[in-house]
């Protein structure tokens, strides 16, 4: 783990308007090319017809319509009275992935390592396929904390009825507090990085100075709920040498702002 006292942080980034940079980690820290996300849907459609009996049909849009109304299938199924146990949920929805498709990014772990700044992980992933996934990266110890889903539902393990505790998730509020009180930090210093354009909407809300990552999203869409975004055509693509995946756009877009090329930064950004 990171070993940079928050006071020596702020020190080395005194001219920098962020002290701390808060990334998500599924389909910000890796391209959505690599197909875990759909992996991962296809294995909560196995987990709702394996452990609770639904068609493949009712299954899949019940996936959707649980995510839309609880921001998950587990938080939605808890809701209604299902007696699903955190754990065996997500050894079937996460232990499944292919984790061999993530491969060590030794791009972004140098511009990781360049980044002077606190840097934390706020995933509603449990803490296993977190540290799976980042140590397939190969960039676990660039960052100093993880926030997951055992953070955010630290009383789950221990509720006697399924709607007693309910799931906690990116993007309500209640965790995009619970991630600002863990990590210590003051949202208008913090840098928020996902690619959900809901999650980031709930991280500007609490303060956070917000960076939506993702080519897929149509910015004009998604009016002021986001501080920037890596979707339109930057200056810094010049900059770009490699395929302009949505990582490589984040990376570009982090660095720029991290290292004070603001003007960079300010082609695409709505002030709060
Ligand atoms: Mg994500």
């Amino acid at each position: 783990m990171d070993s940079c006292s928050k006071s020596s942080v702020r020190d080395s980034t005194s001219s920098s308007p962020f002290e701390t940079i808060i990334f998500d980690l599924d389909e910000t820290l890796y391209s959505e090319k690599l197909g875990i996300g759909a992996a991962t849907k296809r294995n909560i459609d196995a987990f709702l017809m394996e452990k609770l009996g639904f068609s493949e049909a009712k299954a899949s849009s019940l996936r959707v319509e649980l995510f839309k109304s609880h921001g998950s299938s587990l938080a939605g199924l808890r809701a209604f009275g299902y007696d699903i146990d955190a754990e065996d949920y997500h050894s079937v929805v996460h232990g499944r992935l292919p984790y061999h498709v993530i491969k060590p990014d030794p791009q972004l772990r140098t511009l990781l390592l360049s980044i002077k700044q606190r840097k934390i992980i706020f995933t509603n992933s449990d803490i296993i396929h977190a540290t799976k996934a980042l140590d397939r990266l190969g960039i676990r110890d660039c960052f100093e904390q993880i926030i997951c889903f055992e953070t955010m539902n630290p009383n789950l393990p221990n509720s006697t009825r399924p709607d007693e505790f309910p799931v906690v998730l990116k993007p309500s509020p209640e965790a995009m507090e619970i991630a600002i009180q863990t990590a210590q930090v003051d949202p208008r210093r913090t840098l928020f990085l996902d690619d959900s354009p809901r999650n980031i909407a709930a991280g500007k809300a609490v303060g956070l100075r917000t960076v939506l990552v993702s080519r897929s999203h149509n910015s004009d869409d998604l009016g002021t709920t986001f501080d920037a975004s890596c979707t339109t055509s930057l200056s810094v693509t010049s900059r770009c040498r490699w395929d302009p995946s949505p990582i490589v756009w984040f990376i570009h877009i982090s660095y720029s702002i991290i290292h004070n090329m603001d003007t960079l930064f300010m082609h695409n950004v709505h002030k709060s």
